[in-house]
């Protein structure tokens, strides 16, 4: 059975089909799915629009409760869904159901912050004047979504764009469309009237494409590569369209001497390997103190041999494949580069054999690097760290802030002074202190500076900043 696009209410082909194939075992078939291409996407485009002012004038309870049923049955199917997830991601079983138990949450949110959409009321500077704020949906959002997080990131997206009255057309990634498609099936079950929400699956440069150059898309939210994020500023600065794009990180952990030793192994293993490194939040720079660098490498390597490389549906995997076949040459070139730029493979960086054909590779650590190789400058999105020396904190922090890059940045101490300095000063948006760079609330704002992220936060009530726009209203009494 070809799964379908779904596009003005109705179930849709395509030009094209792609097979999604399991990275834990190729002989796995998870399904195949039909790609739209540029017609349907403008059909798609169209359909959001002229269902725009309807969906616009939906009451906030409505709404409500369209995102509540959606979050009730992600919820009530979590085991079922997270299986589908980790076969076609290949991350494990835990961390998949994790992730969907997280896009239920986020969904049960933003059905809440449909019944809370801000206003404000100023005094005039004029007599008897009112002054009041209010805030409308924006139109059609282009949704466009990376693999790495198949069903969180478009809940994240999708959920306060629906919420605050806007329609979507929304692009999944072409390695990970049975989280998209089955999310769609749920929307559509829990009531999106027709037109309200699209799903055009297939190839970036045809659906994507189409997306943010398409007059009628009035707002793109973007999360993906720096290259295609570019792309998708230069399409929206050029007609004067809203975007939201996030991208890369290259993010630092800071370890001082004054550490929880312990604490720190836990938060450098869970920041640069699980999610098998696939994270744009992701510690791939270990920044640590010379004074405790051997003994943190020592208690590293310890940790890491005891992380167990397999099938992702597999009980007992710590870690699971990397997402196909180029993302394991682009993570295994890196480790060639690494050794030639004179860093020292410490640990890891081999492909490995397991009973299914797969994808995998074990974790990676490099010691001895310096901040000027391009393991520690160029976002590689696999199981591989850099450790770094540094001589003192002040060192350490120059260091972390020396990076294209802006996302996140963690360090681990026990002395309340750096902790503090460090949140000041880490050129990041965002910041954890004892904790690994990855991991983060759904209701606190999500996204970072430089090239890592650009236009206003995401996640938690800053969402209504992209998803919304402000009206000034001025009445004479
Ligand atoms: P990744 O390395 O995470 O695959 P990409 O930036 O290539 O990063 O992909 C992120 C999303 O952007 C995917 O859904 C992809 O299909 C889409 N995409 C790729 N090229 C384009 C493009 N030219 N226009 C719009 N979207 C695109």
């Amino acid at each position: 059975m070809i799964r379908k696009n779904y596009i003005c209410g109705e179930w849709a082909g395509g030009a094209a089909v792609s097979s999604n194939i399991n990275p834990s075992d190729t002989n796995d078939i998870v399904g195949e799915y039909a790609h739209a291409d540029s017609v349907q996407t403008a059909t798609a485009v169209e359909a959001a629009h002229a269902a725009f002012p309807i969906w616009a004038s939906t009451t906030p309870q409505e709404r409500h409760d369209i995102l509540l049923r959606a979050s009730t049955e992600i919820v009530a199917r979590r085991e079922e869904l997270a299986r589908l997830l980790a076969r076609e991601e290949g991350k494990t079983l835990l961390e998949a159901t994790y992730e969907v138990g997280r896009a239920g949450q986020i969904f049960d949110f933003f059905s809440g912050e449909a019944l809370r959409i801000p206003g404000e009321k100023f005094a005039s500077i004029r007599p008897n004047v009112e002054v009041e704020v209010t805030r409308e949906p924006v139109g059609v959002v282009g949704v466009i979504t990376p693999w790495n997080f198949p069903i969180a990131i478009p809940a994240w997206k999708i959920a306060p764009a629906l919420a605050y009255g806007n329609t979507v057309v929304f692009k999944p990634a072409e390695l990970a469309p049975a989280s998209a498609h089955a999310l769609t099936e749920i929307l559509v079950r829990a009531g999106v009237p027709k037109g309200v929400f699209n799903l055009v699956m297939g190839r970036g440069p045809v659906v994507g494409q189409t997306m943010i150059d398409h007059k009628n898309v009035d707002a793109v939210s973007f999360t993906g590569s720096v290259a295609t994020g570019r792309r998708v500023a230069m399409a929206c600065a050029g007609s004067m369209r809203k975007f939201q794009i996030e991208m890369g990180g290259k993010n630092p952990l800071v370890v001082l001497a004054d550490a929880d030793l312990q604490n720190a192994v836990g938060c450098a293993v869970n920041g640069a390997y699980f999610a098998t490194g696939q994270r744009c939040t992701a510690s791939s720079r270990i920044i640590v103190e010379q004074s405790i660098y051997m003994r943190f490498t020592d208690l590293l390597i310890e940790r890491m041999r005891a992380l167990v490389v397999d099938d992702a549906l597999r009980p007992g995997t710590n870690i699971g494949p990397v997402v196909d076949g180029t993302q394991l040459e682009q993570d295994l070139s890196y480790i060639a580069i690494g050794r030639s730029e004179g860093a020292r493979l410490a640990y890891g960086g081999e492909r490995l054999d397991r009973q299914t054909p797969g994808f995998y590779m074990s974790p990676a650590l490099f010691l001895d690097a310096d901040h000027s190789m391009r393991i520690a400058r160029e976002e590689i999105f696999g199981p591989v760290a850099a450790m770094i020396a540094a001589r003192d904190y002040d060192h350490a922090l120059e260091l972390a802030n020396d990076t294209d890059f802006g996302l996140c940045a963690g360090i681990c101490t026990t002395s309340l002074k750096f902790a503090t300095h460090f949140k000041r000063h880490a050129q990041a948006g965002m910041v954890m202190v004892n904790l690994p760079t990855t991991g983060v609330d759904y209701h606190a704002p999500f996204g970072g500076r430089k090239r890592s992220s650009f236009g206003s936060r995401e996640q938690g009530r800053y969402a209504a900043d992209f998803y919304t726009t402000i009206k000034t209203g001025y009445t004479s009494a």
